[in-house]
């Protein structure tokens, strides 16, 4: 049989944010002069984060949103970091915050209780529990979906298979990646069995699969013999593993073998190139939604 078709992240994802460009665009024209302000909170300084944080600044700024980099010391305790929350809770002019995880302190932080300090009405990433507990009881209209599983379900939506009716299984079960895409693949009317660490018959599972998500962190962990044929396969997957060939001494790899994985999937996302960058485009989305809901509200002087 021939191979899978690849479902490609940076082509869904440019065509999603030239579209949140124009809205921006309409958006400022309309309210003179208005942009969706979003701003990311980073504690500390690791590496990985100063990355991720560079990719949404430039996109943000390629679509027009108003993106601020607030980076605080490692030194920061807690309770500075809550103040600085509360303060931008109040900020008009901001209308995604995220913070940036993890975070990088000397001092004890309870990540939960920082994540729930961010106002609903802003909370981009989708990580607090008013959203999430919304989007578990299926009022998708009314929350912020995380990113991750929103840009999943975008690329599904791009394969032209439907989800209704459709056996979905997820592996992982984490806050921003599996338990999400459960919720989000329910309510889009899939029957789906989430797996994880404790789940003793993985390929089983995975095997009766029309949809599978995978996002568990562990390079190449899902194999191409345990997949249904035909079935669609997203990997959220993002790992380091040696690689001599490179220049770096490194690649990047999902969690999904994507050389026997190809072989027997209907459609696949590639690593990189695949989820990736549709999690900063979902992101984007979340941030300009979120100031259309401040017009709605506030609707200021044309
Ligand atoms: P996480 O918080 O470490 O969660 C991993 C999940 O996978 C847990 O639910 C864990 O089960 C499960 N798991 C681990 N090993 C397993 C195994 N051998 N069999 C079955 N289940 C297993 O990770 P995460 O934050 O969800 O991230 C998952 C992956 O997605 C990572 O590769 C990460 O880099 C990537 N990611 C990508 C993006 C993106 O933008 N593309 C965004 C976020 C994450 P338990 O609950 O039982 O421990």
């Amino acid at each position: 049989r021939s191979v899978a078709t690849v479902v490609s992240g940076n082509k869904t994802s440019r065509l999603v944010r030239e579209r949140l460009r124009q809205q921006v665009e309409d958006m400022t024209g309309l309210f003179s002069g208005f942009r969706p302000g979003l701003v990311v909170l980073q504690v500390g300084d690791r590496d990985d984060s100063n990355l991720y944080i560079s990719t949404k600044l430039r996109a943000a700024a390629e679509i027009g949103i108003e993106a601020k980099h607030l980076r605080l010391p490692k030194t920061t305790t807690q309770e500075e970091v809550l103040q600085n929350i509360r303060s931008i809770n109040e900020n008009q002019s901001v209308h995604g915050l995220i913070v940036q995880l993890p975070l990088d302190s000397v001092n004890s932080i309870d990540t939960e209780l920082i994540t729930n300090a961010v106002s609903p009405e802003k909370d981009v990433d989708g990580l607090s529990c008013i959203n999430a507990g919304k989007l578990s009881r299926g009022d998708l209209k009314h929350c912020f979906i995380p990113c991750t599983p929103n840009g999943c379900m975008e690329l599904i939506r791009q394969t032209g298979v439907s989800v209704g009716g459709k056996h979905a299984v997820v592996v992982g079960r984490s806050k921003i990646v599996g338990a999400p895409m459960h919720d989000l693949l329910l309510w889009n009317n899939a029957t789906v069995t989430t797996c994880h660490s404790k789940t003793p018959d993985l390929p089983e599972q995975v095997s009766r699969a029309d949809i599978l998500v995978v996002g568990v962190g562990q390079a190449e962990m899902v194999r191409g013999e345990w997949l249904k044929e035909g079935g669609v396969v997203i990997d959220c997957g993002i790992n380091h593993i040696a690689d001599e060939t490179k220049p770096s001494g490194k690649r990047v790899v999902g969690d999904v073998h994507y050389a026997s994985a190809n072989q027997r999937a209907g459609f696949i996302t590639p690593v990189p190139g695949g989820v990736g960058p549709m999690t900063v485009a979902m992101l984007m989305e979340n941030t300009v939604q979120s100031a259309q809901r401040f017009l709605l509200k506030n609707q200021p002087k044309r």
